[in-house]
C-alpha cells in the first residue's frame, strides 16, 4: 500500500457561533491535506507526524484522526504541553480575524521524539509533506536534526513535498524564514507553492516568475496555485497551463489550497497524470470554499466529487 506522511501542527479550533457560543473542531494546513487525501482516496495509506498532550482535547484530537481513517503512530504524546489553539471570529461584513495561542504547542517539540525507528518509519513511506507552517513551527533548536534526517529518507527513496504556505508572524524575520525555505527547496521532489505566498518573500507576482524563480532548484515536479485562475504544472522541464472553472459562489476560501494539495498528491500516488489530479485537486478545492471552514462535512464533501 501506498504511504504519505504529513508533518506538522493541527490545532483545536474555536469559532463563535453565537456570543455565548463556541463551535470545537480541529485544523492546520497538513491536517486538512491529510484529511482531503485520504477521502479522496482511501486505499493509500495517510498518517500524521506531530506531537499532541495527555489533556482532553488532544485525546479528542487523536480520536478524530482516527475517525478520518488517518494512520496515528507517528502521533506522539508530550507529558506536558497542549495542542495550539485558535479562535476565528467573523464579522458582520464576512471578514474573518484570527487569534492564535500556539507558541508553546505540543507540535513545536514533535522533532525531539524522532528516533532511530520513527526515522525507519518515516523512510519507509513514498512522501512525506511538509509546509511553511510545519518549518515555522518546528523549533529552531532542532532544525538541523530535522533536515538530517529528511536528508537521509530523501536518499532512502522518500519524495519530499513541500508547501511553502508562508505565514510571517510565526517567523522572526524573512531572512530567517528565507534561509528555511531554501534548505526545503533543495530537498523537494515536488513542490505546490501558491503564488501569493511568494509575493512577499521573493517579489514574485505570476505563475512565470514562480517558475523561473525555482528553476535554480533540482525540483522534479511544481505545480502553483493561483486562487480561481488556472494551475500551472512544470514536470520534469514539461509547462503545462490547466484551466480550471472558478466558483461563482465563495463562502470560505479557507484551506482551498490544503484540499487541493492532499487530492492532487493522493491522484499522483494513485497513478493518475498530472492533468487528471488537478482537475480532480481543482474539483475538491472548489468544493471546500462553497463551505464554512476547514474541514467540508465528509458526507457532504464525498458526495460533491462523486457528482
Ligand atoms: P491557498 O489556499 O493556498 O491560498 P489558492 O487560493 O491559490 O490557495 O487556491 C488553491 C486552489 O483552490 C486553486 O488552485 C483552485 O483550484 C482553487 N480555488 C481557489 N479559489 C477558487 C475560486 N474562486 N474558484 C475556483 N477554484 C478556486
Amino acid at each position: 500500500m501506498k504511504k504519505i506522511f504529513f508533518l506538522g501542527e493541527c490545532m483545536v479550533e474555536l469559532k463563535a457561533i453565537s456570543d455565548s457560543t463556541l463551535n470545537q473542531s480541529f485544523a492546520g494546513d497538513v491536517y486538512n491535506s491529510a484529511v482531503y487525501l485520504k477521502r479522496c482516496f482511501s486505499s493509500l495509506e495517510c498518517g500524521v507526524v506531530s506531537a499532541i498532550g495527555t489533556d482532553a482535547l488532544s485525546i479528542k484530537m487523536r480520536q478524530r484522526f482516527v475517525e478520518e481513517g488517518l494512520a496515528t503512530q507517528l502521533v506522539f504524546t508530550h507529558a506536558n504541553k497542549v495542542p495550539g489553539i485558535y479562535y476565528i471570529e467573523t464579522d458582520e461584513q464576512g471578514e474573518r480575524s484570527f487569534t492564535y495561542w500556539r507558541h508553546d504547542s505540543a507540535a513545536r517539540k514533535v522533532v525531539d521524539f524522532f528516533n532511530p525507528s520513527v526515522e525507519e518509519e518515516l523512510a519507509s513511506a513514498d512522501m512525506l509533506f511538509i509546509s511553511g507552517i510545519s518549518l515555522a513551527v518546528i523549533e529552531p533548536a532542532s532544525r538541523d536534526l530535522f533536515w538530517q534526517i529528511v536528508q537521509r529518507i530523501k536518499k532512502a527513496g522518500v519524495k519530499i513535498v513541500f508547501d511553502p504556505n508562508y505565514r510571517a508572524r510565526l517567523w522572526q524575520s524573512e531572512q530567517e524564514t528565507k534561509g528555511q525555505y531554501t534548505i526545503a527547496f533543495e530537498l523537494a521532489d515536488i513542490c505546490l507553492p501558491g503564488i501569493e505566498d511568494l509575493t512577499t518573500l521573493y517579489e514574485l507576482h505570476s505563475a512565470q516568475a514562480v517558475m523561473d524563480y525555482l528553476a535554480q532548484f533540482n525540483i522534479a515536479e511544481v505545480v502553483v496555485k493561483n486562487g480561481p485562475s488556472s494551475v500551472f504544472t512544470k514536470i520534469n522541464g514539461q509547462l503545462f497551463e490547466h484551466q480550471i472553472t472558478p466558483v461563482t459562489h465563495v463562502v470560505d476560501t479557507t484551506s482551498a489550497g490544503d484540499a487541493f494539495n492532499g487530492a492532487y498528491l493522493g491522484a499522483r500516488m494513485a497513478g493518475m497524470d498530472e492533468h487528471k489530479a488537478v482537475q480532480l485537486a481543482a474539483k475538491a478545492a472548489a468544493v471546500v470554499i462553497q463551505q464554512p471552514g476547514a474541514i467540508t462535512p465528509k458526507e457532504h464533501f464525498v458526495k460533491a466529487m462523486q457528482s
